[in-house]
């Protein structure tokens, strides 16, 4: 699951301030086998993996969080950017910008939900916009195909042209067009048959009703249980007609949703819709964020970025990078001031309540837990000193170590390791010249 094998990343790339080649690379690994797993087309994958990998590389880490966490941004991003995320809303939308009536071909293998998909979208179509839908079923050779077209539409409370099984498709579809003009209906969907599997006949047969009614939309209906091989059928019937959107059937079927990614990678068209139920209404125009997250299995890992930076007081921080590339001091007051803005962060504890469950338990709550307690006792131990000892930390020495120690309810070692990471701390910000405050919050955090 994508989930894990992300957190075992995140967790070992951990005080890396920039995405590298290198520790980029072990992510994309975990990255690639996670999609394989989804059943996702191996063509789809390293296209997929090839773009992570152009944007990942050099992006700056935001915030406190680490360049696992940030790689899981830039996946997220591009998984969303190719579901169609920056096609705009619209994309999920059908094309009615021609005299009607707007003509809907339906195009896909038997059994991918074509007929259900008819049904669902002239009752979408009839309760959000009012249009007249008229609906035909171009498959002559499976009656009951056609009797079970003419039941949803009733469902739907749509008009149903009959079928006259010993006319041609192109013939019955014409014969629908003629009717639906004549009766003022907007909308006109062709229900075709479809083949277990591809076969010239079927193209032949499907682009004949094509070139002869041209419709405004050519729908290419697709089951998505059928996960990697989606990406075979997807192809044969993108090569055949000009399809204008996708329709993504028997999701709540299929968890995964691997076959999207593939259909899009191949099509490059629009998914306009996905099926989530059996039922009418089981309709939703496509989401491709939504998507994308349900690929990731991811928790709000945007919420989560934005957070970060939202308690980042910038200000502050570039203050303090100013004084240090200035040659001022990093004393205990900036350090107090660090802690200070993790607090203000919401804690560790907080950010991991953003995190997904799985990768809450892979990055260790316990861990966490004791991380935020030592940043309270960190904290306890400077408000124990003097504003002279905030400033001149070399100052403090025995005695005055005691006098701290008992202020802040501690153990004198607990306040000679303090100051032995503020020591270390200070020599980083000195190396870095202000240059790596996140760099150094991190660290913080072990
Ligand atoms: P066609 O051969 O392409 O016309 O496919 P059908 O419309 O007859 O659908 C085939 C089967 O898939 C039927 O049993 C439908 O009820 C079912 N089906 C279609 N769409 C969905 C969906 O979104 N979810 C679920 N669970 N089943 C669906
Ligand atoms: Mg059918």
């Amino acid at each position: 699951n994508l989930t894990q094998r992300l957190a075992k990343v995140v967790k070992t790339m951990r005080g890396e301030a920039r995405l590298t080649e290198t520790n980029t690379a072990e992510m994309l690994r975990e990255v690639r086998l996670a999609l394989l797993e989804a059943d996702v087309a191996l063509p789809a994958v390293r296209e997929f993996i090839a773009k992570v990998k152009e944007k990942a590389v050099g992006e700056e880490v935001i915030g406190s969080l680490t360049p696992g966490q940030a790689l899981v941004g830039v996946v997220q991003r591009e998984l969303a950017s190719l579901m169609g995320a920056d096609l705009g809303p619209e994309a999920s939308q059908l094309n009615f910008a021609t005299q009607p009536p707007a003509i809907i071909l339906m195009a896909g293998l038997q059994g991918a939900g074509k007929t259900t998909t008819v049904g669902k979208l002239a009752k979408y179509l009839r309760e959000n916009t009012k249009k007249k839908v008229l609906t035909v079923s171009a498959d002559v050779y499976r009656p009951a195909a056609i009797g079970q077209l003419e039941t949803v539409t009733a469902q739907a409370g749509a008009d149903f042209f009959p079928t006259k099984t010993t006319d041609k498709p192109v013939d019955i579809a014409l014969a629908a067009l003629d009717y639906a003009k004549r009766h003022f209906h907007d909308v006109l969907i062709i229900d075709t048959a479809g083949r277990l599997g591809i076969d010239e006949a079927m193209m032949q047969e499907i682009s004949a009703v094509h070139a002869a009614v041209k419709p405004i939309e050519t729908l290419f209906v697709v089951d998505a249980m059928l996960g990697q091989d989606a990406i075979n059928t997807a192809k044969a019937f993108s090569d055949a007609l000009p399809l204008t959107g996708i329709v993504l059937t028997k999701l709540d079927g299929d968890s995964r949703g691997g076959a999207a990614l593939s259909v899009r990678h191949i099509t490059g068209k629009p998914i306009k819709f996905a099926g989530v139920a059996e039922k009418l209404d089981g309709l939703e125009a496509f989401d491709p964020s939504r998507m994308a997250n349900r690929i990731l299995g991811m928790g709000d890992i945007l919420a989560l970025v934005e957070e970060a930076r939202k308690g980042v007081d910038v200000a502050a921080a570039q203050d303090l990078a100013q004084k240090i590339k200035s040659g001022g001091k990093f004393d205990l007051n900036d350090f107090k001031a660090q802690l200070g803005q993790m607090k203000k962060m919401g804690g560790m504890a907080g950010l991991l309540d953003k995190l997904p469950a799985q990768m809450q338990q892979a990055a260790g709550n316990a861990n966490m837990d004791q991380a935020e307690k030592q940043v309270r006792r960190m904290e306890g131990m400077i408000n124990s000193m003097t504003l002279q000892e905030r400033a001149k930390p070399e100052l403090i020495k025995a005695t005055r170590k005691r006098r701290i120690a008992a202020g802040a309810g501690v153990q004198v070692q607990e306040v000679n390791r303090m100051l032995a990471q503020f020591e270390q701390m200070q020599t980083m910000m000195k190396k870095l010249k202000g240059g790596g405050m996140m760099k150094m919050m991190r660290s913080m955090k072990g």
